[in-house]
């Protein structure tokens, strides 16, 4: 399996994110949006959603903090070590913002998804 760590265009914000060093980054340091790229493992590159991914929650364990980040097209949930030039003095507020467009984003997809076949499965965002 090919693993790859490569700069990209951020899907939200158009900043070009360069690569990190010893890790796949995945998520803008700018603006936190990932894109849904990924299976299972990090940098496996297996996914053809491609949706955009908000950051929804964090936890600090081992010294190391934890991003959990939500797919907005599919509701995927992806955990990911934050980076050294990640600013997380602002996580939290932009955690809240992100809330809030994935809630409204859920309940658009909900109300045309009314009808028919269910797309998300099951899964709510965690308050
Ligand atoms: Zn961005
Ligand atoms: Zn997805």
């Amino acid at each position: 399996m090919k693993i790859i760590n490569e700069s990209f265009v951020c899907l939200n914000c158009t900043q070009i994110v360069p690569t990190a060093q010893g890790t796949c980054r995945n998520h803008c340091p700018y603006c936190r949006v990932s894109q849904h790229v990924d299976g299972d493992l990090p940098g496996d590159r297996s996914t053809s959603c491609h949706g955009a991914m908000y950051p929804t929650m964090y936890e600090i364990a081992n010294g190391m903090t934890k991003v959990s980040f939500q797919c907005i097209t599919c509701g995927k949930i992806h955990r990911n070590k934050t980076l050294p030039d990640d600013d997380m003095f602002v996580i939290d507020e932009k955690i809240q913002h992100y809330k809030i467009l994935l809630e409204q984003k859920m309940l658009q997809a909900q109300m045309e998804d009314a009808g028919k076949p269910k797309k998300w499965k099951g899964r709510t965002i965690r308050r």
